[in-house]
């Protein structure tokens, strides 16, 4: 089972392997640079090579970049849409040289447009920021948003719109990330064992599981439905112990990645949403 958490590279790119290792996880998530400011920038070749080696060493798999906040692909502005495709670009160029496996990007906002607009605004910008590059195994990953203000991709629906869009379009590797904290706040009810079933059976039909290799595992300060991303930590929230116990042990999950994006308020708080989540991952049989 992979279960892991997103960690820093300050300091050093292969810091971010380290501390992930050293928490106990055996994958993880990085920014590949800071996540508030724009940047297009490489990586450092020898950098990128070190987190190579500490990976392998450490058996760190897969390794999932998140993408940069300020970066809206569907953006109706053109200047904030054209340093948008340069700075996704950017994003590629580095997952691609750091070895990534999965590049998560959020879909952005559909401000001053009608959603349906606003998708092929994106579809278009990501093709662009796509162009010609060859992507050698990196997968973009669409992930679905809580629901708040004008993002899009709070529905199955709507993900699966901008994937089939996309692959018309663009040669690229293209599946989804499911946050289960973003999950519960646009309508999923992943809390409870009956709405599960449902939100599993609804992503199947829609999107395909084996094309959501990740699962961003956050519990939620925010209720059902409340269209409010605010992360809680494991068990903490209205996902809860059970809900997790659950999502961890389904059946249909197994093989996915599971990674935590959950506050740290304390020192300690992420070793003890991870190992939250390694216990709730055991089922009585497996011991
Ligand atoms: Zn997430
Ligand atoms: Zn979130």
């Amino acid at each position: 089972m992979r279960i892991g958490i997103h960690t820093s590279i300050a300091g050093e790119l292969k810091n971010a392997a380290l501390r992930a290792s050293e928490l106990g996880a055996n994958t993880f998530q990085i920014f590949s640079c800071s996540p508030r400011s724009w940047n297009f920038a490489g990586v450092n070749p020898d950098a990128a090579i070190e987190l190579r080696r500490t990976r392998e060493k450490l058996d760190l798999q897969p390794l999932v970049v998140h993408d940069n906040y300020l970066i809206n692909l569907a953006a109706a502005d053109e200047t904030i849409r054209r340093k948008s495709i340069a700075a996704f670009r950017a994003e590629i160029g580095r997952a691609l040289a750091v070895g990534a496996d999965y590049l998560v990007m959020h879909p952005g906002s559909s401000k001053g447009q009608a959603v349906q607009q606003a998708i092929a605004t994106l579809v278009s910008s990501l093709a662009a920021a796509a162009g010609g590059v060859r992507f050698d195994g990196l997968t973009i990953l669409l992930e679905n948003t809580a629901g708040a203000g004008a993002t899009i991709g709070r529905t199955f629906e709507e993900l699966r719109e901008i994937h089939d869009q996309l692959v018309q379009q663009a040669d690229i590797e293209a599946g989804y990330c499911l946050d289960t904290a973003h999950c519960l706040a646009s309508g999923y009810d992943v809390a409870t064992g009956e709405g599960l079933e449902r939100t599993i059976a609804a992503a199947s039909q829609t999107l395909g599981l084996s094309r959501i290799p990740v699962i961003h595992t956050n519990d939620s300060k925010a209720p059902l439905g409340s269209q409010v991303d605010r992360h809680e930590h494991i068990g903490r929230g209205y996902i809860g112990k059970d809900g997790f116990r659950r999502i961890l042990q389904h059946p249909k999950l197994r093989g996915k990645a599971f990674i935590l994006e959950t506050p740290i308020d304390k020192p300690g708080d992420d070793r003890r949403n991870l190992n939250a989540l390694k216990r709730l991952a055991k089922t009585d049989r497996m011991v």
